[in-house]
């Protein structure tokens, strides 16, 4: 069922009832915090021919042939994210996870929003663009200047050309991340299972939605405009996360 203003009284009845949740998100949820998506209304895939050349130089094979291109794309999605602050919706995450007994969040977002709100228990899928890794030595690192990088980094170490710590477009999971996510979302689904701002087209992001369904879980997608997973959802709640996560999480701690 789709709904656009309030939320049902049927489904705050049963939100009030919930104790381990599961949340999903991806760009959309930092639309509001003034955070380009890739696809939907405004996302660059809007202009297919940045989208192609964004998709092109955040890819496993471009770091490999040009690394500098790749880290001037990262800069430039770092300018976006340096002034972002977390907005309504990411704060209601975290304040849904501070009045339950379970909960476990699945992004795809690389821009740590989630970790400034205050969100803990949180798989980051494709990383975070801030951190680094040398494919050399094989040392973790952080990088602050990132927005103004104009070439790719060196290992303070080694003097090895870094690679962020994301997971670019053909490259494979972190396999740490993957198993957290077969426990949090193929094994205990949790009661509850919320997803918002993604397009979900990788299959371990809509996966989740159609096992926490067959299993007769709560499941609840917030966006705009449909998606793959909206057939399958108990509950579409068409608008922003900002709008529907704080009614959400007030429900909840009732
Ligand atoms: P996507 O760009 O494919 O889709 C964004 C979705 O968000 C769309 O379905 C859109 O309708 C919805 N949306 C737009 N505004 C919204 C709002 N205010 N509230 C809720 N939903 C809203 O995003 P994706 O599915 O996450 O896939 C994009 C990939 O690109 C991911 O892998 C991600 O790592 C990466 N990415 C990350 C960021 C970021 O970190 N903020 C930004 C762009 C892309
Ligand atoms: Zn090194």
């Amino acid at each position: 069922m789709e709904y656009t203003e309030d939320l049902p009284p049927k489904l705050k009845q049963r939100l009030t009832q919930s104790q381990s949740v599961r949340a999903i998100t991806g760009a959309g949820i930092s639309a509001e915090s003034g955070i380009s998506t890739y696809r939907g209304k405004g996302g660059i895939y809007d202009d297919p021919e940045e989208g192609d050349r964004t998709v092109e130089s955040l890819s496993g094979p471009t770091l490999a042939a040009d690394p500098d291109r790749t880290w001037r794309t990262l800069a430039a999605l770092a300018r976006q994210t340096r002034d972002a602050k977390p907005n309504a919706g990411h704060l209601a995450l975290a304040e849904i996870e501070k009045s339950v007994a379970d909960f476990v969040l699945l992004t795809q977002n690389v821009d740590g929003l989630h970790r400034q709100a205050g969100s803990k228990e949180m798989i980051e899928i494709h990383g975070h663009i801030f951190d680094t890794l040398c494919p050399r030595c094989r040392k973790a690192g952080h990088i602050d200047d990132l927005a103004t990088l104009e070439k790719a980094p060196s290992c303070p170490e080694c003097d090895g050309t870094l690679r962020p710590d994301v997971v670019l477009f053909g490259e494979m999971l972190d396999h740490g991340n993957v198993q957290r996510l077969h426990r949090g979302f193929y094994e205990d689904v949790g009661d509850l299972l919320l997803i918002i701002g993604t397009t979900a087209l990788f299959p371990y992001i809509s996966e989740p939605v159609a096992i926490a369904r067959q299993r007769g879980k709560l499941t609840i997608e917030i966006n705009p405009e449909p998606t793959v997973v909206s057939n399958i959802v108990d509950y579409s709640l068409r608008g922003a996360g900002g709008h529907w996560l704080p009614k959400i999480a007030a429900a909840i701690k009732r």
